[in-house]
């Protein structure tokens, strides 16, 4: 098996990059991955993030041996996979408990060249900010604009600042506000469901290793380890829009929403503080044919947005990044780079967003018969046809 090299091996001595000064435009996982790699490439990339300061806030994510892969690349793998905790075995199970699919996941190491792990957001967070000089993120840069100017671009920042650069990476996600510059017409899709997330310090509620993501009828409750200490939970129901709660009205709700489910599922809601639970309507929007205009570009969830179902979205976003360093390092224009990333990453996270969006259909599916149905069609999904999906997926090697 090949192993992914780092983008400085790939770039020979002298080769030019048709770009001096980047601004990246969020401090997020794909902004930060993008200013790690367009610095190895020697560009001088600042991010730029809204927020005053980064916070450990609660909830954990999936990064699939895909995305592994492309950190790798990044030179940052192996200080991420110690932050974090490799996932052995993945199941889906009904409400009650029962198994319906059964995924080895332990053995991706060895079909895909790397783990797949599950660990907190602001520990990847954390572990992207140390590949970074200090210097290279400016925090409480809200921004609210990009024009051209000559050949360069200005980006403008709330409270009057602004800031020249040779091409601006729009990854502000998926409410972006730099996306308008570059696509003026689109419409988030709310998917019909919400989310609420947690991080529990019980790691003796669930065996280390072990996800799950149980279905119900118009909810799922899925369990991920995500270090010695953690455990990270994930809740959904089909509800309209724009619901808001507060955190005791949120507890009290997934109490009486997954009343009777297995164990540790009333466990885990109880063990979290009601104010320390996230609450998020869950949207995407269809995918683009365009994610450039002159030099201003668009990453991560401000390009290809998805909705949660097959834990792709932050793993996208890694891979874009890697993507469109490797174009600008082999390149020599910034127009012939920027067409040549979206041409390679269109097809694949178009995919992804299709096919994530419909299974979350299918796992939010209320109604009792069709839900016999589903449970139904997973206990007897031939193992091949979920091999060959995880093949695609986990298995891409950016
Ligand atoms: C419930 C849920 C579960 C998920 N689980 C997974 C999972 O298991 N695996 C996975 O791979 N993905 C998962 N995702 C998706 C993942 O969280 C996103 O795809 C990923 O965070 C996108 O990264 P990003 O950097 O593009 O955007 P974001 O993470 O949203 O970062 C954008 C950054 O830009 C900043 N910003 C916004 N506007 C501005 C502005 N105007 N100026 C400056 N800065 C700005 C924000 O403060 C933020 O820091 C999940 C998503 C949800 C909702």
């Amino acid at each position: 098996m090949r192993c992914a090299p780092n983008l400085r091996e790939e770039t020979g001595p002298g080769m030019t990059i048709p770009v001096k000064r980047a601004a990246v435009i969020g401090g997020g996982i794909g902004g930060l991955c993008a200013a790690i790699g367009l610095r190895r490439l020697g560009v001088d990339a600042t991010v730029c993030e809204r927020a005053d300061r980064f916070e450990r806030l609660g909830a954990g994510l999936t990064l699939w041996a895909n995305a592994v892969r492309a950190l790798r690349v990044l030179g940052v793998a192996d200080d991420v996979l110690a932050r974090g905790a490799v996932v052995r075995r993945s199941a889906i199970r009904t409400a009650s408990g029962r198994d319906l699919a059964v995924t080895d996941v332990a053995e991706h190491r060895q079909r895909y060249g790397e783990p797949t792990i599950a660990l907190h957001r602001g520990d990847l967070q954390e572990a992207l900010l140390a590949a970074l000089p200090a210097d290279a993120v400016r925090l409480g840069m809200s921004c609210d604009g990009v024009v051209p100017e000559g050949d360069g671009v200005s980006v403008h920042f709330a409270g009057g600042a602004g800031e020249r650069a040779d091409m601006v990476v729009g990854a502000d996600g998926i409410r972006s506000v730099v996306r308008p510059y570059v696509l003026p017409a689109v419409a988030l899709r709310y998917a019909g469901y919400t989310a609420w997330r947690g991080v529990v310090a019980s790691p003796d509620l669930v065996t280390a290793g072990l996800t799950s993501e149980s279905w119900g009828r118009g909810s799922r409750f899925g369990i991920v380890p995500i270090n010695s200490r953690e455990i990270y939970w994930f809740a959904t129901a089909n509800t309209p829009a724009g619901g808001s709660q507060s955190p005791t009205e949120r507890k009290e709700f997934l109490r009486q929403r997954f009343a009777g489910w297995h164990d540790p599922v009333m466990r885990l809601i109880e063990a979290t503080p009601a104010e320390q639970i996230l609450h998020n309507d869950i949207y995407d929007f269809p995918p683009q044919s365009c994610w450039s205009q002159g030099r201003v570009v668009l990453l991560g969830d401000a390009a290809h947005a998805t909705t949660p179902n097959m834990g792709q979205g932050a793993c996208m976003a890694i891979e874009s990044s890697v993507v469109l360093c490797r174009a600008l390092a082999e390149e020599s224009t910034l127009p012939g780079a920027l067409r040549r990333y979206q041409s390679e990453r269109m097809p694949r996270t178009a995919w992804i967003t299709t096919q994530s969006w419909k299974l979350g259909y299918a796992a939010q599916a209320e109604r009792p018969l069709l839900c016999a149905l589903r449970d139904l069609l997973m206990r007897l999904a031939p193992a091949g046809a979920l091999n060959r999906t995880l093949d695609k997926t986990a298995g891409y090697r950016v």
